[in-house]
């Protein structure tokens, strides 16, 4: 039996990994969830997998939460710092990190001080501070276990193998709603279009990070960290179907590749069952509805975002802190139509001029360096 505490319990990674967890009661335990303005759901959740401990971070639904679970033993808490406690909870074996933003990164360093074991999700927490996090996790002696599917696929090809042995790494895009389109066409797109992605059903800021390519920038930056990679090992690769979710070169010549229908269930599954394999009843994939792969080279040119990420990356210290935290302003400002889809990036861009670089950064150095990010993005997102 596994403990699980589930950070961002009423998202859309957050329920399908209940559903996983409901099809297999022998296995899985629910210690903690939390939500954050999802209050109904999050009661809902509570009296059906019955944890120990439910968080509610925005804390004007605390009275509600705990009103709707007073005939329970369930303890109910609110506010971010409560997450921390939900984290690190007795108990609780391994934490799916589901929240969105870089307020999981706070959580993320609870749980690995606790030693509890890390599905994560939440890449946003390896942009900002991914150094830190797998220098915390080595000494903790904390396994994290993607659950982002090019970076599930990668540590499945790597089952068996030295990492010393890879090459370099292909993670695949699809390329969003916005593939082969040009920058006169992004110029007047709309939130509704970019909401619209071709593959994956997945939350808000996620799907336009993935319109923009924006996503496909943090996960190079998450996979460098998770595999201990240079910069120039990494590659990304056009691939629409999403089928092959990412590949890995090794120094013989050999790739491998991981498959399946694009399924978020799928990398769940295996991050929650790891290091086990266990059996599901997902559909399964047919060739012959998909007589064809194909694969693009991506357009770095029209979607600057992921140009902008490698230059972070290469930059590294707080760079790419700093291009999370613009990255975040600037969706949720796409998402109010307060800015334009190009302009998302012409922002973050700015940020990266404008703040101060810090070479190596402390944990403060980061939660400043977001802090001070975001009230500079948000100015230039008013003005
Ligand atoms: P959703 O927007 O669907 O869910 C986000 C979760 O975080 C919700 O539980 C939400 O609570 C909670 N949350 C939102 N804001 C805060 C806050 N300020 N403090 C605490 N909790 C908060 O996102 P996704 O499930 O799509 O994505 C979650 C993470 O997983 C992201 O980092 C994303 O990049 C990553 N990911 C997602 C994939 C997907 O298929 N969805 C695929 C790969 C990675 P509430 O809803 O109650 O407000
Ligand atoms: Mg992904």
């Amino acid at each position: 039996m596994k403990n699980i505490s589930i950070l961002g319990a009423t998202g859309s990674v957050g329920t399908q990994a209940l559903n996983v967890i409901e099809a297999n009661p022998e296995l899985y335990r629910v210690l903690a969830l939390t939500g954050h303005a999802n209050a109904n759901l999050l009661i809902e959740q509570a009296l059906k997998f019955k944890p120990l401990m439910v968080v509610i971070t925005d804390e004007s639904k605390y009275q509600t939460v705990k009103a709707a679970l007073s005939g329970t033993n369930i303890k109910v808490l609110a506010g971010e710092a409560a997450l921390c406690e939900a984290a690190a909870l007795d108990g609780v074996d391994l934490v799916l990190t589901a929240i969105v933003g870089s307020v999981g990164l706070s959580p993320t360093i609870a749980a690995i001080k606790a030693g509890k074991d890390i599905a994560l999700a939440n890449k946003e927490t390896l942009v900002v501070a991914g150094d830190l996090i797998t220098t915390l996790a080595r000494e903790h002696n904390v396994n994290i276990i993607p659950v982002d599917s090019e970076h599930s696929a990668i540590f499945q090809c790597l089952v068996g193998e030295s990492t010393a042995a890879i090459e370099k790494i292909y993670l695949t895009a699809s390329g969003g709603p916005f593939r082969g389109k040009d920058r006169s066409f992004l110029e007047n797109v709309t939130k509704a279009q970019a909401l619209k992605h071709p593959n994956w059903v997945m939350g808000a800021k996620i799907t336009i990070d993935s319109a923009s390519l924006m996503n496909k920038g943090l996960e190079v930056i998450e996979a460098k960290w998770l595999f201990n990679l240079e910069v120039d090992q990494i590659d990304v690769i056009v691939h629409p179907q999403s089928i092959v979710h990412s590949l890995v070169q090794f120094n013989d010549g050999s790739m491998k590749a991981q498959m399946g229908l694009p399924d978020m269930n799928l990398p769940i599954h295996y991050a929650l069952a790891y290091p086990d394999r266990i059996s599901s009843d997902f559909k399964r994939f047919n060739f012959m509805d998909y007589p064809e792969l194909n694969f693009y080279q991506a357009d770095q040119e029209t979607f600057r975002n992921l140009d902008l990420a490698y230059t972070a990356l290469r930059k590294g210290g707080n760079m790419p802190c700093i291009i999370n935290a613009a990255n975040e302003v600037v969706v949720e400002a796409f998402l109010q139509d307060r800015i334009g889809f190009l302009q998302m990036s012409d922002v973050i861009a700015s940020c990266m001029d404008g703040m101060e670089f810090i070479e190596k950064p402390s944990l403060n150095n980061y939660l400043e360096t977001d802090m001070h990010t975001r009230i500079f993005a948000g100015q230039l997102v008013t003005n």
